[in-house]
């Protein structure tokens, strides 16, 4: 068979350009290291080359994109503190300006509704309200029949209410990670797979090279994006750095399109 024929164009693309980043030798300094290759690693590097930085390394252990940025259900919510909020905020500002200029990202404002089922979870909701509202969250109460006709698939005979947040949107995860990486490989920003790091090496405080499975790279500025893998490349710093993250076990289910739904508050979520 012909593998053009198997193989996308953009697939093919993607594929160049990996072989051609295995062969690439490591370079033995940069301005600044950025460890990882999920979404956080590539918006630091989109914006720095944004802002004009050009001597940006990033170094992924696996593949590109292979962490947990892949598997996202891209669900963009408000509903939370104010200094979460305004990075969601600023994300989905960001997000539409690249769909605008004809990434396609899939964003789309659908809105979310947060349920609840008991009367303390509604009474935690309220609180939840109370703290988002004055800082400026679009959101409203909403009693089972309002739910029921913003989301006709949620059986409400045991809902108590929820909270409507209209402005929550959804977008491809994938897409918006690889949209970003491109636009900073674009900006002069290189990328290393299957590129391990080992060991941080510091001085009075501050990062001055990393240790990798392709040899030493001195750096200015050093950046831990490794997300679940964080607070282990936090003890691989010498002396070590405490991050206080901890990976929990995240179940999901993809399935074909479904007729019905239904969700349990906090503990399930669903995505249509
Ligand atoms: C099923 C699921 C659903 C989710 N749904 C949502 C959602 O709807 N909305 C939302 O906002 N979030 C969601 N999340 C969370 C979101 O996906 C993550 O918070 C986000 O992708 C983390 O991105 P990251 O760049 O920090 O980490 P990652 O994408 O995990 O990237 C870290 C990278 O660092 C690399 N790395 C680690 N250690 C080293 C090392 N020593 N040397 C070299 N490379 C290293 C890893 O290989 C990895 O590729 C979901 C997560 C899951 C699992």
């Amino acid at each position: 068979m012909n593998l053009n024929k198997i193989l996308s164009k953009q697939k093919l693309q993607t594929l160049h350009k990996i072989s051609s980043r295995s062969i690439t030798l490591l370079p033995n300094q940069a301005q600044v290291v950025i460890v990882g290759s999920g979404v956080v690693a590539n918006s630091v590097a989109y914006h720095l080359v944004e802002n004009g930085w050009k001597d940006i390394v990033l170094l992924e252990q696996d593949s590109l994109g292979s962490g947990t940025s892949s598997f996202g259900s891209g669900t963009l919510g408000l509903f939370k503190p104010i200094d979460e909020r305004n990075i969601i905020n600023y994300s989905i500002k960001l997000y539409k300006k690249l769909q605008a200029e004809g990434y396609n990202l899939n964003i789309e404002q659908v809105g979310s509704i947060n349920l609840a089922t008991t009367k303390d979870r509604l009474i935690a909701l309220r609180r939840r309200m109370a703290f988002n509202l004055p800082t400026g969250l679009n959101c409203e109460m909403v009693s089972p029949n309002e739910i029921k006709k913003l989301h006709p698939h949620i059986n409400v005979t045991d809902v108590e209410g929820g909270v409507w947040v209209p402005e929550d949107c959804i977008g491809n995860p994938e897409s918006i990670r690889s949209t970003l990486a491109s636009l900073a490989e674009k900006g002069g920003a290189r990328y290393f797979e299957k590129c391990h790091v080992s060991e941080v090496h510091t001085s009075n405080g501050r990062v001055y090279g990393v240790h990798t499975s392709q040899g030493f790279i001195k750096c200015e500025y050093f950046v831990n994006c490794a997300g679940m893998w964080s607070r282990e490349l936090g003890w691989l710093c010498n002396p070590k750095v405490r991050i206080p993250i901890y990976p929990a076990q995240h179940f999901y289910v993809t399935t074909e399109a479904v007729g019905s739904t239904s969700t349990e508050p906090a503990a399930l979520y669903s995505r249509l």
